[in-house]
């Protein structure tokens, strides 16, 4: 069967000899140590829980819910905005619902690309700002993120021309996988950029409310201006360990946000109404359970930067996000290190070059796995394969 030019145009899987290669070794009995899991390994918050079993027994949650979500959340969006970041948004217009932010993600581009127009794509980055928009039929212009520039893209360095026919901009901070943070500057200067080109700036804001050592990360929201040009895509899925329950949202520029819920009232019908009950739960619930986690990573980060030290590799611990981005050592690539490490190991690591290919290079720890465990695997490859740096 002849599958559309648009399948064609996704990327190859790139992990796919990493996974042969971790079935090959469980088989063999390895105790696989998988430090490649970008997904939150604590439960959800048990008030979370108790929210939905007690909304999912009212009948009137098991209809059809609106696919802009309800009010209710996108109310209780609006107030935990003005609460945590001081800005204000009129939750009628500037909220939309998401099936977690991943969808609003991948479809926005269907709401503005199309042949011949340009897409602004950070590499490394999350594939799928890049995959919504190749779907979308446009092309993508990729911005680099440099260690040396603290992996913020150079907007200077965006060629005008490419800029004229630029109709989105994607940024994600904390960013995955580098860890990055970016400051009110940073966002200060891409609304100036994103009102000179007339570009649409969508903003991932997915780990802000992972951060230590005291930093805060901003919300692109919170910039003069941003609100006229852009939109942030924000999730429950990190900041609750709710990834599974498939809640987010995007807000912002009324325009966009109306655009993109038009699109998604003709493809799919929303969230589960007792999900974003309680979703409205975690936002106004208590928040020790945020700090709790935020130390947790803490711990198995400085445990992550503490191992590296070991092999060589002296690392600023980043201020955020559950992943540590560390440089590969001598010659490899970022795929042969990580195949090396998880034969000689049996540690998983994430090669960058799956995030781009500015990622080559680079691979990826997560923070998803018990301290212990992370000690244990890094020492285990300070056993196999000695001082790498
Ligand atoms: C985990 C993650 C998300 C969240 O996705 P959901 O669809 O909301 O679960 C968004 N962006 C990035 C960069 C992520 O790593």
């Amino acid at each position: 069967m002849k599958e559309a030019k648009r399948l064609a145009s996704l990327p190859p899987y790139l992990f796919a000899r990493i996974e042969e290669k971790l079935e090959e070794a469980k088989k063999k009995g390895v105790d696989v140590i998988n430090l490649g899991i970008g997904d939150p390994d604590q439960p959800t918050p048990e008030h979370i829980v108790q929210a939905l079993i007690t909304h999912a027994q009212n009948p009137e949650n098991h209809r059809y819910p609106t696919s802009k979500g309800l009010l209710e959340f996108r109310t209780s969006v609006a107030s935990w905005y003005q609460r945590r970041f001081g800005v204000e948004l009129d939750p009628e217009s500037e909220v939309v619902t998401l099936i977690g932010s991943k969808e609003g993600i991948a479809h926005i581009s269907f709401c503005y690309l199309q042949e011949g127009d340009v897409a602004l794509i950070p590499d490394p980055g999350y594939p799928v700002y890049g995959i919504g928009s190749a779907l979308a039929g446009a092309e993508n212009y990729i911005m680099p993120l440099k260690e040396e520039r603290g992996f913020l893209p150079d907007l200077a360095d965006i060629p005008s021309d490419v800029a004229r026919k630029a109709k989105l901009m994607f940024l994600n901070y904390p960013n995955n996988p580098t860890g990055a943070v970016a400051g009110k500057e940073f966002f200060e200067e891409v609304v100036e950029f994103a009102r000179n080109y007339d570009i649409i700036v969508c903003h991932d804001a997915a780990y802000t409310e992972i951060t230590f050592d005291g930093f805060s990360a901003p919300s692109f929201l919170e910039v003069e201006g941003a609100k006229e040009v852009g939109i942030e895509f924000h999730s429950l899925s990190k900041t609750y360990n709710m990834t599974g329950w498939r809640l987010g949202w995007a807000a912002g520029n009324s325009e966009v946000i109306r655009a993109l819920g038009t699109l998604k009232s003709n493809l799919d019908s929303g969230v589960f109404q007792a999900i974003q009950q309680a979703g409205i739960a975690a936002l106004e619930g208590p928040q020790d359970c945020v700090e709790k986690m935020r130390q947790l990573y803490k711990e198995r980060r400085d445990a992550v930067v503490e191992g590296l030290r070991r092999l060589g590799c002296h690392l600023e611990p980043p201020k955020a996000t559950i992943y540590v981005w560390a440089p590969v050592p001598g010659d490899y690539t970022s795929t042969d290190f990580a195949e090396l490490v998880l034969e000689k190991a049996g540690v998983v690591i994430t090669p960058g070059i799956g995030y781009g290919k500015f990622g080559e290079g680079y691979f990826r720890i997560s923070l998803t796995v018990d301290k212990e465990r992370i000690q244990e695997g890094l020492k285990r490859i300070e056993q196999a394969l000695g001082k790498l740096y």
